[in-house]
């Protein structure tokens, strides 16, 4: 699946939702991500506009809507932080990201809804009408989105309005753009490598020094993913370079947990990490609505290397560590 847009939800829902075969990421109210689709898999997240598109999801906005639930600031950050790598990892440009009234790649529900990513023009034979006239008028679906627009815009049926707002004391119709304000800011890239500045400390497998780690973020170790593979038998399969690129590890032994993860460093191009990937003999993934294909860590590309956060690793494949604080300055593993 070749993917043209991303579009942004709430899901109507308290903050722990979490349902496979929708959308292919969630991030719950503490602002965890929980991936659960590769983002090269077809899912159903927007009326009519699965084909080519990506949909990311904060669970929210259940209940009585502001009240009960409303979007949390890191819940949004987070989400916009996810956005930002995927944008980043299909090569587009932070200024190739449109702001109404005209908006293409990154889409709320409320502005996909009522067809924001088409001219008024068109987006008026789509307002009032039958979904089958709209669709006869050449637009996705007919105009479902919020009853009216600052801007004049055709007023739609209000089935969905996902980030119209991003408060409720917020401006109608001002979520998107805030929210693609937020997205081009995280995908800045750095200026230099990281590694060179970053705390490092040995990573220690019952006493052998396998790898180096590099404190990248606040709290999080970040390790050469080529170097854990061969300590813990796992070997390297499918490398996917370009725009979607992943890469899948095969162990007989290993199972992930897909856990909930928090987002990675930002700035750099990501890379999907699968385990026991399924694939057909054309190298094609074979998984379906049902049994959707998730990775089960994210990297991150420094240096055309890849590198993990080593307590994702660690925790989705039941290795315990402890991070020692001596003069040995180690992470220590074990199996
Ligand atoms: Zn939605």
């Amino acid at each position: 699946m070749s993917i043209e847009k991303i579009y942004l939800h709430w899901s109507a829902t308290p903050y722990n939702f979490v349902k496979e075969g929708a959308y292919h990421t969630i991030v719950q109210g503490d602002g965890r991500i929980l991936r659960l689709s590769g983002y090269d898999q077809f899912t159903f997240h927007t009326f009519r506009r699965n084909s080519n598109a990506v949909g990311i999801a904060c669970a929210c906005m259940g209940g009585i809507p502001w009240r009960d639930f409303p979007p949390t600031q890191i819940q949004i950050e987070n989400m916009c932080r996810e956005a930002a790598a995927l944008a980043k990892q299909l090569g587009w440009k932070p200024e190739s990201i449109s702001d109404l009234p005209h908006v293409n790649r990154v889409l709320t529900h409320a502005e996909a809804a009522a067809n924001r990513d088409f001219g008024e023009i068109s987006a008026r034979l789509s307002t009032g009408v039958s979904d089958s006239s709209a669709i006869r008028n050449g637009l996705p679906h007919n105009n479902y989105g919020p009853s009216r627009w600052p801007d004049g815009w055709p007023g739609g049926t209000v089935e969905r309005w996902d980030f119209f707002q991003i408060k409720e004391s917020d401006p109608p119709g001002s979520g998107g753009d805030a929210l693609r304000k937020m997205i081009r800011e995280f995908m800045v890239s750095p200026t230099k490598s990281p590694l060179s500045e970053a705390e490092e400390v040995k990573i220690l497998l019952n006493g052998e020094n396998i790898a180096s780690g590099f404190l990248l973020d606040e709290n999080r170790y970040y390790v050469k993913l080529l170097d854990l593979l061969r300590p813990f038998d796992i070997e390297l399969g499918k490398v996917k370079p370009g725009e979607d690129r992943f890469i899948n590890l095969i162990s007989n032994q290993l199972t992930p947990k897909f856990l909930a993860d928090l987002p990675l460093i930002q700035g750099f191009p990501t890379v999907d990490i699968y385990l026991n990937r399924p694939i057909d003999l054309e190298g094609n993934p074979v998984g379906d609505i049902r049994n959707p294909i998730r990775p089960f860590i994210g990297g991150v590309l420094i240096e055309k290397s890849t590198y993990v956060p080593l307590s994702d690793f660690c925790n989705e494949l039941g290795i315990s560590f402890a991070v020692v604080i001596d003069d040995t300055r180690s992470i220590r593993l074990s199996r």
